[in-house]
């Protein structure tokens, strides 16, 4: 990333990033940073927001939030409230999958994904709604399971799934609210969340087994995510509202 040529296409933006402290939302956080904008970064545990703070340097505002809890949620948006005023862009991109089958899922499992997918990014966008600047970009991070069903995966999908209709059911008061809400969803990306769900002496097998299948016949980079959101998030994509654009590699295809 460091000799890409960077064209201020978020210069004076106020972007927020929950989740931005691994994976795709930091990369999606170092990108939008590159291209001028200032960055909130939310995650829950306090040694990965402090190491993601002190890469991104000054222009990320690092901010302990577990998008799932309400009251959280409501401090989160207090501090930009004081500090910025408002939100250009918002990323709800915290996330993750239990992986579990259908048959099996606990409801432990059902919940922990509904919360963080779901009623995070939900009331992620609700209670930015007076804080988002007229034009603002939403961009929900949603994923090719919410469309490839993959075993182990069928609950998170669905989480996902739910995504596209909420932005598709936002457009309707496109007008009333002032922005857009679209949704990027990746296939498997090399991240800590995706490798995280095999141990380490599983890991070559589990990348080996997407390598076969997947179309482009590698896992995406997250850099690769940060792309698009970039895309979604400037003033070249303001006609773009209501999409699901897959990130994938040719997955969803297969
Ligand atoms: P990582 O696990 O690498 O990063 C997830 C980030 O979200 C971390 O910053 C994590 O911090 C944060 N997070 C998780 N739960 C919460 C929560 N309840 N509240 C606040 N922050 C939270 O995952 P990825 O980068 O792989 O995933 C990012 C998004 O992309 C997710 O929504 C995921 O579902 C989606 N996705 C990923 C794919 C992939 O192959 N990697 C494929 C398709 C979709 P902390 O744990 O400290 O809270």
């Amino acid at each position: 990333m460091g000799d890409r040529a960077m064209s201020g296409l978020l210069d004076d933006k106020v972007a927020v990033v929950t989740g931005g402290t691994s994976g795709i939302g930091l990369a999606i956080a170092r990108r939008f940073i590159a291209e001028g904008a200032l960055v909130y970064i939310t995650g829950r545990r306090q040694a990965q927001i402090d190491a993601a703070a002190a890469e991104l340097g000054p222009r990320a505002v690092a901010v302990r939030c577990d998008v799932g809890n309400l009251a959280e949620l409501d401090a989160l948006y207090e501090v930009v409230m004081q500090r910025s005023g408002r939100i250009d862009v918002l990323v709800a991109n915290a996330g993750g999958a239990v992986p579990a089958v259908l048959g099996d899922i606990t409801e432990e499992q059902f919940d922990s994904m509904f919360a963080t997918n779901v009623k995070g990014a939900v009331f992620g966008v609700q209670k930015a709604m007076p804080l988002l600047s007229r034009g603002a970009s939403v961009i929900l991070i949603g994923s090719s399971t919410s469309t490839r069903p993959d075993r182990g995966m069928e609950v998170y999908g669905a989480t996902k799934a739910a995504l596209r209709n909420f932005a598709r059911s936002w457009t309707l008061n496109a007008r009333e609210n002032g922005f857009r809400v679209n949704v990027l969803s990746p296939g498997p990306i090399r991240t800590p969340g995706l490798l995280g769900v095999v141990s380490e002496d599983q890991r070559d097998d589990f990348v080996a087994m997407f390598e076969d299948v997947l179309p482009a016949g590698r896992l995406g980079d997250p850099d690769e995510v940060a792309s698009a959101a970039l895309l979604l998030a400037s003033d070249t994509a303001t006609y773009v509202n209501g999409a699901e654009w897959f990130i994938d590699g040719g997955y969803t295809s297969v």
